[in-house]
């Protein structure tokens, strides 16, 4: 129990992302359960909050720069909006087309049905898609008999894991655009074990992905959160991601936490040496400083590199250590009669080896209620990542250029566009590459020995909003332990 009049506890947060918003949620939440006083900071650089969740209403559009959607398998972040009362906002994929592609061989080849999780269970249906030849088909199903992996062998790459499992033509034309894409990434640099590791134990529990894939289908629930109402793979909120942002930060100004923007912060300092418990200090660039019992660091893991450096470099060395992929997104608005006899489905993927500008494109008015005017169809096509980031180089009419260029050789659209709107994202994704978890692992092993400093966010167990979510809640848990039930 807390003392009555004892003194809070305080925390700062570092950036104003899903992590470092959810974070501050799950604090506040505890230190209450817990019968704590608290009093949490959060600072942010930027103007706006929400980080990489960008939403803009525009001429009847709504334009997701960042995220459009979040997973609901994984129920981090579904719950989130179930505590903010949210969930009645949430809207599932349009029913019906739900189909998406490849472009693959000139042209856009439908996914196969019987892909459970990106693992065909179906050999028909991936036939007539024309994705993979017979021979590569045959090649696929040697799944069924290749020995799993020694216990103990090294780290392996998402290319050469799916290669030896699936072979090089289906991992190149159907898992490559599927897996990859996700990270913006480069299949032969990202580690299989840190990205789908749920992959890594169908190998080890069934001896192999189809065998797994059809024993877990067997077994598989529809998706859904909490008792609520079935949801699709991918949701999203009606009015937009950014509705989550806006209304985490209502929640948290009503429960008292101070919200800075326009705060950026340039160090960290641990406390001095005389002081057992003493306090932190959070430097701002233009050095004001915020002293505190804690610290979370919830910036991408570059910036909390730099942040850390003179005082940590140990960490700092780490942190710095993970690399970061730069994308954008075009997202373009059609007459809908021009371009509705083109779109199919949800979008299509493009397979690294076809040696394309794009990596996906979505058809977001199709895929998503209210996206766009009843005469408009939004697309939204994503560009750049590992090796191809010299993309972000161009000016936005070039980027523009660019995507609809693309658009008309790989899909026919040919028309001019009412509007388009780019976003750029600098060192955007993080890349698990091999050794990421180690890395991670070593990092957050370092960290207890600095009593009271934390990091999370997307450069370390998940990039998706919902375990950005999971692991901000597991890092206010961590810090709420520190604070008030170890020094009790
Ligand atoms: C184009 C794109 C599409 C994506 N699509 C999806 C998707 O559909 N679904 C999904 O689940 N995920 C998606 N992701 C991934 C997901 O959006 C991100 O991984 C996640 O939002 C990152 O959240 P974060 O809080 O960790 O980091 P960020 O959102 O980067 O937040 C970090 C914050 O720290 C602030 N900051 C930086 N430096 C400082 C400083 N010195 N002082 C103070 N503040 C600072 C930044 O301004 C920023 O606001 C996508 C990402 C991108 C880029």
């Amino acid at each position: 129990m807390s003392l009555p009049g004892s003194k809070p506890k305080s925390v700062v947060i570092v950036g104003g992302g899903i992590a470092g918003l959810s974070t501050a949620f799950a604090l506040v939440e505890k230190a209450k359960r817990m019968n704590q006083r608290l009093q949490c900071t959060v600072l942010e650089a930027q103007a706006n909050w929400g980080g990489k969740i960008s939403t803009t209403l525009v001429d009847g559009l709504i334009v997701e720069g960042g995220p459009d959607s979040f997973l609901s398998i994984k129920p981090w972040a579904l719950e989130l909006c179930e505590k903010l009362g949210l969930s009645s906002q949430l809207i599932n994929t349009n029913q019906g087309n739900s189909q998406t592609f490849a472009y693959s061989r000139g042209r856009l080849r439908e996914f196969p049905q019987g892909l459970v999780s990106m693992v065909p269970t179906k050999m028909g249906p991936l036939f007539k898609s024309g994705l993979v030849s017979w021979p590569g088909i045959v090649r696929m199903a040697g799944d069924w008999c290749i020995p799993s992996r020694k216990a103990g062998s090294p780290e392996e790459s998402l290319a050469s894991f799916f290669t030896r499992r699936f072979g090089q033509e289906a991992f190149d034309r159907l898992i490559e655009p599927l897996v990859a894409g996700i990270y913006a990434g480069d299949a032969t640099e990202l580690s299989v074990a840190a990205t789908f590791p749920q992959f890594v134990d169908l190998e080890t529990k069934y001896g192999g992905l189809i065998k797994g894939a059809l024993a877990q289908q067997k077994a598989r629930r529809a998706p859904q959160g909490k008792g609520g109402p079935p949801r699709s793979l991918f949701v999203t909120l009606q009015g937009g991601l950014s509705d989550l942002v806006g209304r985490l930060v209502e929640v948290l100004q009503n429960e008292g936490v101070t919200l800075s923007l326009g705060k950026p912060v340039g160090r960290v300092e641990s406390p001095t040496g005389s002081e057992v418990r003493g306090k932190w200090r959070v430097h701002l660039v233009d050095d004001e400083v915020f002293e505190a019992d804690g610290v979370i660091l919830a910036t991408p893991a570059y910036i909390s590199s730099r942040l850390l450096a003179s005082s940590h470099p140990d960490v700092a060395d780490l942190l710095g250590q993970i690399p970061y992929a730069s994308t954008a997104t075009v997202s373009l608005a059609f007459p809908k009669a021009d371009v509705q006899a083109y779109l199919n489905g949800f979008g299509f993927v493009v397979p690294r080896v076809e040696n394309r500008k794009l990596i996906a494109a979505t058809w977001s008015s199709l895929k998503w209620a209210g996206r766009a005017k009843d005469d408009e169809s939004l697309i939204r096509c994503y560009v750049g990542g590992r090796g191809r980031e010299d993309i972000l180089e161009l000016n936005d009419d070039r980027i523009v250029a660019l995507a609809l260029a693309e658009l008309q050789d790989m899909v026919g659209v040919n028309t001019t566009p009412r509007s388009a709107h780019v976003f750029r994202w600098a060192q955007a994704m993080p890349q698990y590459v091999i050794g990421h978890r180690d890395r991670v692992k070593a990092i957050r092993q370092l960290l207890t020995t600095h009593q009271g400093l934390y990091v999370t966010g997307a450069a370390y167990e998940g990039l998706g909003i919902p375990d950005c979510i999971r692991d901000g809640t597991d890092t206010a848990h961590a810090l709420c332990a520190a604070l008030w039930e170890q020094a009790s």
